[in-house]
């Protein structure tokens, strides 16, 4: 997949050669020159192991090599004392057009609020995920806001403004009936439903095709959805339905992503042979030792029920857990347990956007180890979304997408929110200006 990904313009690069106090980013008008960065942490997590010690040199956009490294002539060189270097990380499961439901409900999120809005609230959605350190996102449905993360994420890669590199689904898929505004009256059809609803072979085949013509990397379905009796989640489409889907995404090359919390809807998904299962709350060891023999991962999104819960009124930490946050755990469990494959990825936009570390807070608090909560957010994000030619690693030859953060983030995972730089695509995104605090000396 690496057509995902622009190669960056280099001119750009140039910013950090410019003094400290150059705050407005203009574009210089020297000719494009190397530009070398030799990078000294403490340690650095590769995307599998931790290693103390160890330098990284990028060169460009690219990382160059990684171990003991002699500094080219003019190369920056950063000296990270008590410091951790990692691969930028990889969200798993974002909506940069959803903003939390405690500020706004989704209903009026997707009746009430603008497409100028909502896209300007993804702008700044998408400039604090990649200040926060996550360098990629897999959004998976614009909910309502059409195929705006196509555009959302051109604007990103010409340099329109900061964000992550993005997988995008662009509108989810479901089935008549399941999903979307439920505040009318049946008289009324609301125009915007959330989602594209599709159903039979025909209009599935045709649904998937006409996203896949927009922009969509990835094509995302509702397996089941709060449609039941009593709102009870319950399953929405028929095993044909979802293999169909998967055919028609399959022969382009793109994945389908599937949305289930109930035990049938994963049931079927996993039948259909799907890519990942999001959220995955009633799975069980038999479910989930079956999404491991067919190579399904399972995507948990922990966070999105710690927040809805307590938007519902749990006071945490003082209450006693909900029930479905002790079920939560008790399947995440059985997951750990089955060795199924665990992508990191949170559902933020739920939550605030640039608390995405929320997610991998809590899948240690659930019981993951942390160095396999870090490989989840990098290495095994990327071989999941099948773009680790590109990113999810330290590694000579892929994009220098890099985090450095003060700690050790395996003794306590929270360290991985205190972000000292973030580097995209060889581009100094934080601190904003020349690193002057941290370079310690240009080397000759
Ligand atoms: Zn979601």
């Amino acid at each position: 997949m690496r057509k995902l990904f622009c190669l960056p313009v280099l001119l750009p690069v140039l910013f950090h050669l410019l003094p400290a106090t150059a705050q407005i980013h203009v574009r210089p008008l020297h000719p494009v020159q190397d530009t070398f960065y030799l990078l000294r942490p403490d340690r650095v997590f590769d995307g599998e192991r931790m290693q103390e010690g160890g330098q990284v040199l990028v060169h460009n956009h690219i990382i160059e090599a990684v171990g003991v490294v002699k500094a080219p002539s003019g190369a920056i060189i950063m000296d990270l004392k008590g410091m951790t270097l990692l691969p930028g990380l990889i969200e798993g499961h974002s909506h940069l057009f959803l903003h939390p439901y405690n500020e706004t409900a989704w209903n009026d999120q997707v009746l009430k609020e603008s497409r100028a809005e909502r896209l300007a609230r993804a702008t700044v959605h998408a400039r604090r995920t990649l200040l926060a350190g996550f360098t990629t996102v897999r959004d998976l449905g614009t909910e309502g806001a059409g195929y705006d993360d196509v555009g959302l994420k051109q604007a990103i890669e010409k340099g329109v403004i900061p964000g992550p590199h993005m997988i995008v689904a662009t509108r989810a898929i479901v089935a008549t009936g399941s999903y979307g505004p439920k505040e009318l009256s049946y008289d009324l059809e609301s125009p915007v439903k959330g989602a594209a609803e599709a159903d039979g072979r025909d209009a599935l085949v045709k649904e998937v095709r006409t996203q896949i013509g927009k922009g969509a990397d990835i094509i995302k379905i509702y397996a089941d959805y709060r449609w039941g009796l009593n709102r009870k989640a319950a399953a929405t489409f028929t095993v044909e339905e979802l293999k169909t889907a998967v055919e028609a995404a399959g022969s382009s090359g793109r994945p389908v992503v599937v949305h289930a919390t109930t035990a049938e809807g994963m049931r079927r998904a996993i039948q259909a042979g799907v890519a990942t299962i999001e959220h995955g709350d009633d799975g069980t060891a038999e479910l989930f030792a079956q999404m491991k023999e067919k190579g399904i991962a399972l995507c948990p999104t922990l966070a999105a029920d710690d927040a809805i819960e307590q938007y519902n009124g749990w006071k945490k930490g003082v209450d006693p857990e909900p029930d479905r946050i002790k079920k939560k755990r008790e399947s995440f469990a059985a997951a750990l347990a089955s060795g199924v494959t665990i992508c990191m990825g949170g559902d933020v936009g739920v939550y605030t956007h640039g608390d995405n570390a929320r997610e991998m807070e809590a899948m240690v608090a659930y019981g993951m180890k942390p160095l396999d909560v870090l490989r989840s957010a990098t290495s095994v994000n990327a071989d999941v979304f099948r773009i680790s030619d590109v990113v999810g690693r330290v590694k000579p030859g892929l994009l220098a997408d890099l985090l450095v953060v003060e700690g050790n983030p395996l003794l306590n995972i929270s360290q991985i929110r205190k972000v000292k730089w973030v580097m995209k695509e060889g581009i100094v995104y934080y601190p904003d200006v020349p690193a002057a605090s941290l370079a310690m000396a240009t080397g000759h």
